[in-house]
């Protein structure tokens, strides 16, 4: 295989050694993830109940749970299953049954609002949905009159603190299955009916605004997902020769938390401690308790570890922690060096990649390596890279500025039941525009300077833009909004509204704010609103967000 940059046809070849797929095709990521040898005992632990998952114990529940998907619920390949969950040892579970059957796993944020989870099922349709008792409620506001079966993950480390009582009646006698019970059928002897899965069939499908517009479901296959794995596997073992120990605070629903504590760490045979959310006094609880090696986070924790270092040094036992992966958002040289500074005997890497990419596409290996301030690291496995000038498309040579194209085996399928945007986000040949403006050094080092796409990123959870708008828009005070990201030290950026009110109106701040606020998930509220006589526009009707976002930072 070509490493390195290749001069002739201007493509940057990843230099680690790619995923070596069988030439059989049918292979699912279950059976991948299961085949891998290693000699981890405890799968996982529930940071609640102190609850521990043995890797026999984990599979003997995988196995149980695609049997009645199967035999009770009738799941079969093609089939989308929801789950909306925080994170729990049985999130895995679920996840690696169903895609063992072919049928599709598709998540989404529990702090979702019914209105939101309701777009999303209206897109992708699922047959069956997991929750906990908890959410049942928003579940079934979301699902309205979609008849379709739940499973409560009411086993015995989710009742430990969902302490809500269980709500069993819900409206339109929706079937309602546990599943401790869905276990105990499966373990009654019927045998699954095997379709045959393939590396090219879907596996997952989560959410994403992309370059431009509303959230679309990103469809990736059994190959990408394996992909991943192979990339944790590759981590793990050149870092440690090994199994290690995790937390899982970051959310599994995301493809961060997906590729990492959902696959690829069960394959390595590591110790998985599962926190619900996240909360900064009990992950560093967590650490000390259950001798945690290894965390993968996101910038703003890291920010927060380093605003409390001389508290946290002297409450908690940190002594068992090598490495923290920062990933989800940029990662600034002030950040790394406060947090070297802080914590000197632990080693910060970081890695950056889309939902598009099913996670990983760049990532670097080394405190010295993530020292190149503003790099994100050399390409994953098995991908490759083109630099694009987005004025002329055509393909720019090592340290020029373009928009960053990725192919490889781990990029979506495309989007789902969305034609117009897969084919302007996937050319024809495979290639992945991630509307992020990078370089490429000599050395390989990518260098993500800014993002030519939409996307406001709040403490590395995703805000579109646009969807904010056409809310803003049904306001009846509302003549014309743009929303743009507005940089904060502690999360990063947050959504700021630009606001043209209707002839006669007039608004504050804080009514605009409440209005939104009242519709969307905290994490996209709108946090700071300025009035403006007209949105500035070109032509074609495209708000100028550069413009705009000028405007908002000239006085900072
Ligand atoms: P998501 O699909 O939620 O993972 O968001 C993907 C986007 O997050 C990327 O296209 C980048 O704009 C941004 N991103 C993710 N990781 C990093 C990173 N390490 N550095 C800079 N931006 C990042």
């Amino acid at each position: 295989p070509k490493s390195g940059f290749c001069a002739s046809n201007s493509i940057f070849y990843s230099k680690r050694p790619p995923m070596p797929f069988p030439a059989n095709p049918y292979l699912d990521l279950t059976t991948f993830v299961s085949a891998q040898p290693h000699r981890g005992t405890t799968a996982f632990i529930d940071a609640c109940s102190g609850r521990r998952l043995s890797f026999q114990h984990f599979w003997d529940s995988v196995h149980t749970l695609s049997n009645s998907l199967s035999s009770v619920l009738g799941i079969r390949k093609g089939h989308v299953v929801l789950v909306l969950s925080p994170n729990s040892i049985s999130f895995p579970i679920i996840c690696l049954s169903v895609v063992s059957l072919g049928a599709i796993i598709s998540t989404t944020n529990p702090v979702n609002t019914p209105r939101e989870i309701s777009s999303q099922v209206h897109d992708s349709n699922p047959v069956l949905a997991f929750t906990t008792p908890s959410l049942l409620p928003k579940l079934s506001d979301a699902l309205a009159k979609q008849d379709i079966p739940i499973v409560l993950i009411t086993s015995t480390e989710q009742q430990d603190h969902d302490h809500s009582a269980p709500k069993r009646t819900v409206p339109n006698r929706r079937p309602i299955h546990s599943l401790d019970e869905l276990m105990r059928m499966g373990k009654m002897g019927k045998r699954r009916l095997v379709e045959r899965v393939g590396l090219d069939d879907p596996a997952s499908l989560l959410y994403s605004s992309g370059t431009t517009g509303k959230s679309k479901g990103v469809v990736s296959s059994h190959r990408g997902l394996i992909t991943m794995v192979h990339n944790v596997l590759s981590r793990v073992d050149a870092e440690s020769g090994g199994a290690q120990t995790f937390i899982a605070t970051v959310p599994m629903f995301h493809i961060y938390g997906l590729s990492w504590f959902v696959a690829g760490l069960v394959a390595s045979g590591s110790t998985v401690v599962v926190l619900p959310r996240f909360n900064i006094v009990e992950m560093l609880e967590a650490v000390g308790k259950y001798h945690v090696s290894y965390l993968p986070i996101v910038p703003p924790v890291i920010v927060a570890m380093i605003n409390d270092a001389d508290e946290i040094k002297r409450r908690y036992d940190l002594g068992s922690l090598k490495t923290v992966l920062s990933g989800g958002s940029p990662l600034s040289r002030e950040v790394i060096e406060g947090f070297l500074g802080e914590y000197p005997t632990v080693k910060i890497i970081q890695g950056y990649g889309l939902t598009e990419t099913t996670g990983l596409g760049a990532s670097t290996n080394s405190v010295e390596e993530s020292r190149r301030y503003g790099s994100t690291g050399r390409l994953a496995a098995s991908l490759e890279a083109k630099l694009v000038d987005p004025q002329t498309g055509k393909s720019l040579s090592v340290n020029r500025t373009g928009e960053l194209w990725l192919r490889g085996p781990s990029i979506m399928m495309g989007y789902l039941n969305n034609p117009e945007a897969t084919s302007s986000t996937l050319t024809s040949d495979g290639w992945l525009k991630t509307g992020d403006l990078c370089y490429i050094d000599d050395d390989g080092f990518i260098f993500v300077v800014d993002r030519l796409k939409e996307l406001i990123k709040y403490k590395a959870y995703q805000v579109a833009p646009a969807e904010l708008e056409a809310l803003l828009l049904t306001h009846p005070q509302i003549a014309d909004a743009a929303v743009i990201p507005f940089p904060d030290k502690e999360v990063g950026q947050f959504p700021m509204a630009y606001v043209v009110c209707k002839q006669g109106s007039r608004l504050s701040d804080k009514t605009v704010k409440e209005f939104v606020a009242k519709q969307v998930a905290p994490y996209k509220r709108i946090r700071r609103v300025a009035f403006v006589e007209a949105i500035p526009k070109n032509p074609s009707g495209k708000i100028l967000r550069k413009d705009l976002i000028k405007l908002a930072t000239s006085k900072l």
